[in-house]
């Protein structure tokens, strides 16, 4: 750990557009039976937008936090099909910014990724960022060369890094195959992640930000991220969707 006070492992379950209502409902309830008192790790559930409100009945007064998975950039207006972050306020304490299926499926720009952490930020919402290379990008040697180019762009005209902002680190390469990166490369890259933070921003406010690796991770493979000292934590597709799994994950970064 290099920061003077110590990170709080974050965990976050991004169901992407998985659960009927009924199948949210009840995934909700057994989280909130598995995870409410748990200390030493914070917990963050991304259901889709349309289970949002849902969430937040179900998990309110307990120590889980809800996240969106998406948000768009203005406060209203003729935006059909989407939701802004001000409407999120209330429901969501977080808002998931620049996964890579909103870069790689939906097209998104670090431009657009900059806009909306404006937004969220304006809206007094905590930001999870996502960064990643494509596998093409890792083979050519060229990750840090694209995570540079990927938080240049999110922070674009930013004077300081929020305080509140965790990053998450996944390698497009390994979310959804099952082609986990291994403990000691999650553990370079979030290192090499936290060092552009410091170049950019100032060393102490990036020891002090939280940057998850996420990436095909699962209960077996948890405990060798929980033990890298800049992997303060997981974000997790797949097994999200399965709480005794999820409930593991989570279970492995309390210290
Ligand atoms: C994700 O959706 O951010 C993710 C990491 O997915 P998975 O855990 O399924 O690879």
């Amino acid at each position: 750990m290099t920061s003077a006070t110590p990170r709080v492992p974050i965990v976050g379950g991004n169901w992407k557009m998985n659960t009927t209502r009924a199948e949210a409902h009840a995934l909700l309830r057994d989280l909130r039976a598995r995870f409410d008192g748990l200390r030493g790790v914070e917990v963050v559930i991304c259901p889709p937008a349309a289970w949002l409100g849902d969430a937040a009945d179900l998990l309110g007064g307990s120590s889980l936090a809800v996240a969106a998975q998406n948000v768009y950039w203005e406060p209203k207006g003729a935006f059909t099909g989407e939701v802004s972050a001000p409407m999120l306020v209330g429901t969501a304490a977080a808002v998931l910014i620049g996964h890579s299926e909103r870069r790689h499926v939906f097209g998104e720009t670090d431009e657009d990724t900059n806009r909306k952490l404006r937004a969220v930020l304006d809206a007094g919402l905590r930001p999870v960022l996502a960064i990643g290379e494509l596998r093409e990008e890792a083979e050519g040697g060229r990750t840090e060369a694209v995570l540079r180019r990927q938080l240049t762009g999110a922070f674009e005209g930013f004077d300081a890094l929020p305080p509140d902002l965790v990053v998450a680190y996944e390698p497009v390469w390994a979310i959804g195959t099952g082609l986990a990166a291994t403990a000691d490369d999650a553990q370079e890259r979030c290192a090499m992640v936290r060092a552009i933070l410091a170049e950019r921003f100032d060393r102490t406010s990036a020891d002090a930000c939280r940057i998850q690796y996420g990436g095909s991770v699962n209960a077996g493979n948890a405990a060798g991220y929980a033990a890298c000292p800049d992997v303060d934590g997981v974000l997790v597709g797949g097994a999200s969707l399965d709480g005794a799994s999820f409930e593991a994950i989570c279970r492995a970064f309390v210290a």
